[in-house]
């Protein structure tokens, strides 16, 4: 555990132990009707897409700290400098636009019945978000014959958004086209795994099984 990870828990239990509201959020607002008809692509009606929040920081100061959005609790908490900057997913880049479909898979995961705070702990504490170990996946090699429930809800959350790039977002004016063409090859293997997914996503089987057990013991394989 990094002495910043510890630091953190220790700010939050000094906090929670003067001040019950633990939850601090400075602002937040309701998704845009771009933003609905994005999700709606991937997550069809599995979601009360208007009872979704995206929320300026909050959580003890920990998406501004790590400069990364969290999904603990149903709704988006983002970094203030993102949340100032995008109003609106479905207006913006390619980047963010697989960013937004990542979160909202938390929210689908709480949705289903994922404790996705506890879920987010569990990976930290294997150290899974140093150097983001948590998220990789290699659906051509090393995990080819996995069910989506087996992959920890990092995985499960990246293979979305890839799916989601690979059949959603045009190449033309894509800002990764890196991240796009990798995930055109994988393209078929992403709408495999996802099949059940594509089918129900309510499907209570889909539910990550995978605490967070890190795969590899080398890097995935680079495409
Ligand atoms: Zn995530």
């Amino acid at each position: 555990m990094t002495e910043w990870y510890q630091a953190v828990l220790k700010k939050a239990k000094e906090e929670a132990a003067k001040n019950p509201t633990v939850i601090k959020v400075d602002s937040d607002r309701y998704l845009t009707s771009g933003e609905i008809s994005l999700a709606k692509l991937i997550y069809k009606n599995s979601i009360d897409y208007e009872k979704v929040r995206i929320i300026n920081g909050g959580l003890l100061g920990i998406p501004n700290r790590s400069n990364n959005a969290m999904a603990p609790y149903g709704n988006i908490h983002f970094p203030t400098k993102h949340y100032e900057k995008i109003k609106d997913f479905s207006k913006s880049t390619s980047s963010n636009k697989i960013w937004f479909i990542h979160e909202i898979a938390h929210v689908w995961q709480y949705r289903l019945g994922l404790s996705v705070a506890l879920r987010g702990i569990d990976i930290g504490l294997r150290g899974g978000y140093y150097k983001a170990k948590a998220y990789g996946y290699d659906l051509i090699c090393d995990d080819q014959y996995l069910e989506f429930n087996q992959f920890n809800f990092e995985q499960q959350a990246e293979i979305i958004s890839h799916y989601f790039d690979a059949f959603y977002l045009p190449e033309k004016g894509h800002n990764d086209l890196d991240l796009h063409n990798k995930n055109l090859k994988q393209k078929f293997a992403l709408q495999k795994v996802l099949s059940v997914f594509i089918k129900n996503p309510l499907d209570k089987n889909l539910i990550s099984k995978n605490h967070g057990k890190l795969y590899y013991g080398k890097e995935p394989i680079q495409y």
